[in-house]
């Protein structure tokens, strides 16, 4: 059986940070983007898998960098309800026969 496993990367979210000013050109334009790595079964998604990546982009220069104060600030987001998707289908699945084993 042939079953397509692995972990990738979730963007959680994106929104301008105005306190910030981009190292390179010096402009407050920075983006904080937070990543999330997690495991997937045939690209669904089952369970975060690892820490949570806090970058400070530029949307201006495009440059990313790692800011410590930030990652501080960001890093105890929680973990969003479709990267349990998986587990979710899974649950789902086993209650669905449970439920037709007790009728069927
Ligand atoms: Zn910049």
């Amino acid at each position: 059986m042939f079953l397509l496993y692995g972990r990738m990367t979730a963007k959680i979210t994106k929104h301008p940070d105005p306190i910030i000013a981009c190292p390179n050109d010096n402009r407050h334009m920075l983006n904080v983007v937070i990543h999330q790595l997690y495991f997937h079964v045939f690209f669904i998604p089952f369970f975060p898998a690892g820490p949570t990546e806090v970058f400070v982009k530029c949307s201006i220069c495009e440059k990313t960098y790692r800011n410590k104060k930030v990652t501080a600030a960001y890093s105890k987001v929680k973990h969003f309800w479709y990267l349990f998707t998986g587990l979710f289908l899974v649950v789902l699945f086993f209650l669905a026969v449970g439920i037709a084993k007790l009728f069927f």
